[in-house]
C-alpha cells in the first residue's frame, strides 16, 4: 500500500465526518468514492481498521438477489418478498445477497432551521432587503428569515430601562414567531442571527425569567457588546441553545467602548465569550459593521462560508480558522469609571430624547 492511498482514505472519511455527510456506506460505494477497486485487498483493510478503532460500526446490507431490480432492501423487514419488484424469494428459489456496509461514527448535518435576525442600531441598513434574497438562494432549501425590527434605536441604548423595554418586545414577537412556526410544522426552535446591539437584547431575553419557555438552535453573535463572562454555557446545558458562535471582528473600533457607555454591555465581540461551550472565532480584517457588508455577508452564508458551516455542520469536527479561547482572566473597567462615563451619556439622552421623541413621531 502506497502511503499517499492511505492518507487519500482517510481524507474523505475526515471530509464526510466534517461535513456529516455519507457516513453510511458499502465497501463498493467508498471504492468508488476513493477511486480504487473494492476488490484492493489493502482497502479492505483499511475500512476493517476503522471498525477496530471504533471509528466506524459494521452494518448488514441485504440486497435483492433479482437482477432487474438489486435494490437494497429497507433494514428490519422480513426479507421473503421484495418491497420494490415483488418477487417471492422462496417461490423464485432465491435468498437476499448479505452486504457488508460500514457507518462512519459521527453526526449528520443539520438543516438551517428558520433564523432570527436581530440587527444593530442601525436598523435601516441595506443589508436587510439583501439578507432575506442572499439567504433564500444561498440555501438548497428554503429557511424563513424573520428580520426583527425595533425602530431606529440610537440614544435609547443609553438607558436600561429603554433596553428592558426592547428586550421584552423582542422576546414577546419571538414567542409569537416561535409559536406560528410551530403551528406551520416548523422547529420551535430558530437559529438567531445577532448584531452588535441586538446581541446585548438577545442576552436579556435569555437571561429573562419570563422567556424561560423560549429554547433556540445554533446562535450567531456578530461584534457582540454581550459581557465575555455571560453565562452561555448554562444555557447550553440547559437545552436553552443548542451552541453559539462569536464571530469577532478582529478591527472592531466600537465593541471595546460599549462598557463604558451602554448599561450592562460588554467587550465579548473583541475579547471572546469565556464559555466553554462557546465557538470564538476572530476575522482579522473585520470591523464593526463588516460581516452585513453584502460581499462579505453571501461569504459568510454560502456553502464554504463560516456561518453555514456553524448553522449545518457536526461540531465536533468543525474547527475554523480564526478560532481561539477567550481569556479567563476578563474584568469590567472599574465601576466608577464606567459609571461617570455612562452618566455622561445618559444626560447627552436627558438632552436629546425630545428630538429623538419628535423624529419617531415624524419617521417612525
Ligand atoms: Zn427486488
Amino acid at each position: 500500500m502506497k502511503p499517499s492511498e492511505h492518507d487519500r482514505w482517510q481524507a474523505e472519511v475526515a471530509r464526510r465526518l466534517g461535513q456529516g455527510v455519507d457516513l453510511e456506506f458499502s465497501l463498493a460505494q467508498f471504492a468508488r468514492a476513493v477511486d480504487a477497486a473494492p476488490t484492493d485487498p489493502a482497502l479492505q483493510r483499511f475500512l476493517a481498521g476503522l471498525v477496530e478503532a471504533a471509528a466506524a460500526a459494521p452494518i448488514d446490507a441485504w440486497r435483492c438477489p433479482m437482477p432487474d431490480c438489486a435494490r437494497l432492501l429497507p433494514a428490519g423487514v422480513a426479507s421473503t418478498l421484495c418491497p420494490f419488484c415483488q418477487a417471492d424469494y422462496k417461490y423464485e428459489g432465491v435468498a437476499p445477497a448479505r452486504e457488508q456496509h460500514y457507518r462512519l461514527v459521527g453526526e449528520t448535518s443539520r438543516d438551517i432551521r428558520w433564523v432570527i435576525v436581530i440587527h444593530g442600531m442601525n436598523s435601516r441598513a441595506k443589508w436587510q432587503e439583501a439578507f432575506s434574497w442572499e439567504i433564500a438562494n444561498r440555501l438548497s432549501y428554503s429557511a424563513p428569515v424573520l428580520i426583527y425590527k425595533y425602530g431606529w434605536a440610537t440614544i435609547d441604548v443609553f438607558a436600561r430601562w429603554l433596553h428592558r423595554r426592547l428586550a421584552r418586545r423582542l422576546g414577546e414577537r419571538m414567542r409569537i414567531a416561535i409559536e406560528q412556526a410551530r403551528q406551520s410544522r416548523h422547529p420551535a426552535q430558530p437559529d438567531i442571527i445577532a448584531h452588535s446591539f441586538g446581541t446585548l437584547l438577545l442576552s436579556q431575553v435569555l437571561e429573562d425569567p419570563a422567556f424561560a419557555d423560549l429554547r433556540f438552535g445554533r446562535i450567531i453573535t456578530a461584534a457582540s457588546i454581550v459581557r465575555p463572562d455571560f453565562d452561555w454555557d448554562r444555557l447550553v446545558a440547559d437545552g436553552r441553545v443548542e451552541a453559539v458562535l462569536n464571530h469577532v471582528g478582529g478591527q472592531d473600533a466600537a465593541v471595546p467602548y460599549a462598557q463604558y457607555a451602554i448599561p450592562g454591555a460588554g467587550p465579548g465581540g473583541v475579547v471572546g465569550y469565556q464559555g466553554q461551550a462557546v465557538l470564538n472565532v476572530r476575522a482579522d480584517s473585520f470591523g464593526h459593521s463588516s460581516f452585513f457588508i453584502p460581499e462579505n455577508l453571501s461569504l459568510l452564508i454560502s456553502r464554504q462560508g463560516l456561518w453555514h458551516g456553524f448553522l449545518t455542520r457536526p461540531l465536533a469536527h468543525f474547527h475554523p480558522p480564526g478560532a481561539f479561547v477567550a481569556e479567563p482572566h476578563w474584568q469590567p473597567a472599574p465601576l466608577l469609571t464606567r459609571l461617570c462615563t455612562r452618566a455622561m451619556a445618559y444626560a447627552l439622552f436627558a438632552v436629546l430624547a425630545p428630538f429623538s421623541w419628535l423624529r419617531r413621531r415624524l419617521d417612525p
